[in-house]
C-alpha cells in the first residue's frame, strides 16, 4: 500500500486478539479480511506471563503457544492488501524488567503493547474478579495503576500504553481527583519517547467510553505524545471497532497524525 493511500484509509488497527489468548474467537486469516479498508492491521495477542503463578489458559497463550503465534502471524504478512504487523500485548511487572527484556529482544515484533492489567493480586479488568470492586478502595486502584503505568514507562520496553485509564472498564470512578497520578504516568510516558494507545474497546463495556477520556487525549496532546489506534478486538466483526469515532476524537484533541510501526520504527501518518 502506498503512503498515499494509507493516510486515505482509517488508522492501522495495532490491538488484535487471537484464539491462542484463550477468550477470543477466529482465525487469524479472519480478522485480517475484517481489516479491508483499514491502513492495516497489527496483532498483539498477550505474551505469556512470566510468573508461573500468573499463567492461566483464560488469560495468555502458554510459552509453547508463542512460536505457533509467531508464525502464524508472520505467514499471513504480504498474502492481503491489507498490510499486516506482528506485535504482542506485554504486561508489566515491577522487578521483571531484566526477563522481559531478553524475550522481547528475541521476538521479530513490528511493536510492544505495554499493559497494566493487575494491581498487586488484583487482575481488575477481569469480569471474573468483578465482585472485588464491592467495598473496594477505588481511588487507590486509580493511584497504583498509574504509579505501575509510570514505573512501565521507566523500564523503556514498551512501544505504547495499551488501553490508558483501563481501571474505568466496569465503570467504577474514584472518589476523588487522582490528576496527580495522572500526570505523574503522562510526564513518564511522555519522558520514554512511549505512543499513547486510542482504544476503542471501552465503547463495548460498562463504562461505554473509548480509552483516553477526550480530557486525558488532551493533555497527552499537549506533552507531546504521539497516539496510536486499537480495537481490542477478540473476534473478526470487532476489527476497527468505532475507528471513525476514535479519529474524531483524536481530532477534537488536537491530533493530525497518528503512529504506524515497522520493526519497532515509528512511522507518522496523518490522520484521514
Ligand atoms: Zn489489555
Ligand atoms: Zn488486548
Amino acid at each position: 500500500m502506498s503512503a498515499e493511500e494509507r493516510q486515505l484509509r482509517l488508522p492501522v488497527d495495532h490491538h488484535v486478539h487471537t484464539p491462542l489468548c484463550g477468550h477470543a474467537e477466529g482465525a487469524p486469516r479472519a480478522y485480517v479480511v475484517a481489516a479491508d479498508g483499514l491502513a492495516g492491521i497489527g496483532f498483539s495477542d498477550h505474551l505469556p506471563y512470566l510468573e508461573p503463578a500468573k499463567a492461566d489458559p483464560a488469560l495468555a497463550m502458554s510459552w509453547d503457544e508463542l512460536p505457533v503465534y509467531l508464525d502464524g502471524i508472520q505467514r499471513l504478512k504480504g498474502k492481503s492488501a491489507t498490510p499486516v504487523l506482528l506485535g504482542i500485548e506485554a504486561d508489566y511487572f515491577p522487578g521483571q524488567e531484566t526477563r522481559l527484556e531478553a524475550v522481547l529482544a528475541a521476538l521479530p515484533l513490528d511493536y510492544v503493547c505495554g499493559a497494566i492489567h493487575w494491581v498487586g493480586d488484583w487482575p481488575f479488568d477481569d469480569s471474573r474478579h468483578l465482585r472485588r470492586y464491592e467495598g473496594a478502595d477505588v481511588t487507590a486502584l486509580y493511584r497504583d495503576y498509574y504509579r505501575l503505568v509510570a514505573e512501565m514507562a521507566r523500564a523503556g520496553l514498551f512501544d505504547l500504553w495499551a488501553h490508558p485509564d483501563l481501571p474505568k472498564k466496569f465503570g467504577y470512578s474514584p472518589e476523588e481527583t487522582v490528576r496527580d497520578a495522572e500526570d505523574e504516568a503522562l510526564a513518564a510516558v511522555a519522558a520514554a519517547r512511549m505512543v499513547l494507545e486510542v482504544n476503542t474497546s471501552g465503547l463495548r463495556k460498562p463504562v461505554g467510553e473509548i480509552y483516553p477520556s477526550l480530557e486525558l487525549l488532551r493533555r497527552a496532546r499537549a506533552l507531546g505524545i504521539p497516539i496510536t489506534f486499537g480495537s481490542d478486538a477478540h473476534a473478526p466483526y470487532e476489527v476497527g471497532h468505532e475507528f471513525e469515532r476514535a479519529v474524531a476524537q483524536a481530532k477534537e484533541a488536537g491530533y493530525r497524525t497518528y503512529v504506524t510501526f515497522l520493526r519497532r520504527e515509528r512511522i507518522t501518518v496523518p490522520l484521514p
